[in-house]
C-alpha cells in the first residue's frame, strides 16, 4: 500500500482527508508543519497533502524545505487551499508542489487526484530505477557507478574508513564469443555478474557493468588483506559457476580481478586510485589470468598463485 502525508493543523480536516484515502492509501497525519517535515524524511512517501496556512511555518517555508531537502524533494506535493486562495494556487505550483485541492474538499476530486499523481511517481521512480541499471545484467550500469562512486570514495574520508575499488575482466571473452557465439557470450555476462554482485550486497557496497565484460566494485570497511581475501573467494565463485569455455587459461570460464585498498585522505584523488586497480588487472592478465592482484595503498602488492 503506498504511503501518504497529511499535514494540516485542523485534526477535523486532516482525519476527513484520512477517511476519504484509507481504503486505498496507508495514510499518515501531522498536525503541525515541524511535525510533518520530520516524518517526511524518515517515511517512503509516494505524496504529501500539505496545508499552506498553518499557525507553526508558513506551508511554502514547509514546501522550499521538502525540495531543497534530497531526502524529500522527489515526493510530489498537493497542496490543499481555500477556493479563495487563487494566489496561493500560483505560488505553490511554481514552487513545485505537483497540485492542489480546493477546501472544502470532495472525496471523488481528492481521489482521482490522488491516484493520478501516484501513479505518476510510480513511473518516475521505474524510469528512474531503468535509467541506472544495466539491462543485460540487472546490475548497476557505468551511469549509476559514475553517480556513486565519488559520494563512497568522500563517505570513506569522512568516517575515515577504508575503501576498496575492483575491477573484473572476463578472460579471453572475444574466444568465447568467437567460439560459442555472442549470445551465449551474453548469458555468460549475466552468470558473472549474477554471481560476482551476491557477494557485494551490503547497503554501502556499489557493484556495476563498468563496459562490454568488465565489472567494477568500491566498498567500503574492509582492510586491504580482507578485500584481497574476499576477491579470491568470488573469483573463485566465478570459476565454480564451471562454464565451458576453451581458452588456454581453463576449461571453464574465469575472471582477472584488480583492485587496490586504501584509507583515502584529504587531497587524494580518486582517479590516481581507479587507474591503480586497472594497472593491477593488467597484471593479473600479465601473469596468467584467472587471479587476483591486489595493491594497498599503491605501497604493497599481493599476488594470487604466485
Ligand atoms: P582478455 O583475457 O585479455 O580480457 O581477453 P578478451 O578476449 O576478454 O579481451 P578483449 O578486450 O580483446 O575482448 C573483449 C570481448 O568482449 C570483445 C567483445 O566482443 C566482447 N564483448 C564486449 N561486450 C559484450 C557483450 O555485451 N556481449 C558479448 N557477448 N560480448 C561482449
Ligand atoms: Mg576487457
Ligand atoms: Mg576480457
Amino acid at each position: 500500500m503506498d504511503k501518504i502525508l497529511v499535514i494540516d493543523d485542523s485534526a477535523v480536516q486532516a482525519e476527513y482527508l484520512r477517511s476519504i484515502l484509507k481504503e486505498e492509501y496507508d495514510v499518515t497525519v501531522c498536525n503541525t508543519a515541524r511535525e510533518g517535515l520530520a516524518a517526511a524524511k524518515e517515511g517512503c512517501f509516494g505524496l504529501i497533502l500539505l496545508d499552506i496556512v498553518m499557525p507553526d511555518m508558513d506551508g511554502f517555508i514547509l514546501l522550499r524545505e521538502l525540495k531543497e531537502t534530497d531526502l524529500t524533494k522527489h515526493i510530489p506535493v498537493i497542496m490543499l487551499t481555500s477556493l479563495s486562495d487563487v494566489q496561493y494556487e500560483e505560488r505553490g505550483l511554481l514552487m513545485g508542489a505537483v497540485d492542489y485541492v480546493a477546501k472544502p474538499f470532495s472525496p471523488v476530486i481528492i481521489r482521482a487526484r490522488v491516484n493520478t499523481h501516484i501513479q505518476l511517481y510510480h513511473y518516475q521512480m521505474e524510469f528512474k530505477q531503468q535509467a541506472m541499471v544495466d539491462e543485460l545484467t540487472g546490475v548497476a550500469n557505468r551511469r549509476r557507478y559514475e553517480g556513486e562512486s565519488l559520494s563512497k570514495w568522500r563517505e570513506a574520508i569522512r568516517f575515515g574508513m577504508p575503501l576498496s575499488i575492483c575491477m573484473f575482466d572476463i578472460d579471453k571473452f572475444k574466444l568465447y564469443n568467437d567460439t560459442f557465439g555472442h549470445p551465449a557470450g551474453d548469458q555468460v555476462i549475466s552468470a558473472v555478474a549474477k554471481t560476482a554482485s551476491s557477494y557485494f550486497q551490503r547497503s554501502m557496497d556499489l557493484f556495476a557493468r563498468y563496459g562490454g565484460e568488465e565489472f567494477i566494485a568500491v566498498f567500503v570497511g574492509s582492510d586491504g588483506h580482507n578485500a584481497f581475501e574476499f576477491l579470491k573467494t568470488i573469483r573463485q565463485a566465478v570459476e565454480d559457476l564451471h562454464i565451458p569455455h576453451c581458452s588456454p587459461v581453463s576449461q571453464w570460464v574465469t575472471v582477472s580481478v584488480g583492485g587496490v585498498s586504501l584509507i583515502p585522505k584529504v587531497g587524494d584523488s580518486y582517479d590516481t586510485y581507479l587507474k591503480l586497480a586497472d594497472t593491477m588487472l593488467y597484471d593479473a592478465k600479465r601473469l596468467g589470468r584467472n587471479r587476483v592482484v591486489w595493491s594497498y595503498e599503491g605501497k604493497e602488492q599481493w599476488f594470487e598463485k604466485e
